[in-house]
């Protein structure tokens, strides 16, 4: 699995728990991100689930190192906060961002990023 990849399902789970968050959900069984990765997604639809299952759980690790998750006695994964949605006003890119990381953007470390999509009042 390359850098890439793994940088990619990254992007990709964030997105997953922020949409899940928003409908309420909070906890998540580890075996069944890889299963509902290639569900919800198509850039994953074709995907060998071992293969993903894998690379999910490095993300998952590294989202546990950065206070995104944390792991619940017996397995499950909880999230510790909502993620935000913020655009970069560099370079554009989204991130997912949990309360407990710093403020910058995920691709180009930028602090100046805004809510996205912008809301209009
Ligand atoms: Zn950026």
């Amino acid at each position: 699995m390359s850098e890439i990849e793994i940088k990619e399902l990254e992007w990709y789970l964030r997105d997953y728990f922020f949409r899940q968050y928003k409908q309420g959900n909070q906890e998540f069984d580890r075996e069944s991100i890889a299963k509902e990765m290639i569900s919800v997604y198509l850039r994953y639809r074709n995907s060998d689930w071992h293969k993903l299952n894998a690379m999910a759980n490095s993300v998952v690790e590294s989202l546990i190192s950065r206070l995104v998750v944390k792991q619940l006695d017996g397995g499950p994964i909880q999230l510790t906060s909502e993620l935000s949605r913020l655009q970069c006003s560099k370079c554009f890119y989204i991130s997912y961002l949990g309360n407990n990381e710093p403020m910058r953007c995920l691709r180009c470390s930028a602090k100046e990023l805004h809510e996205f999509p912008v809301r209009k009042h």
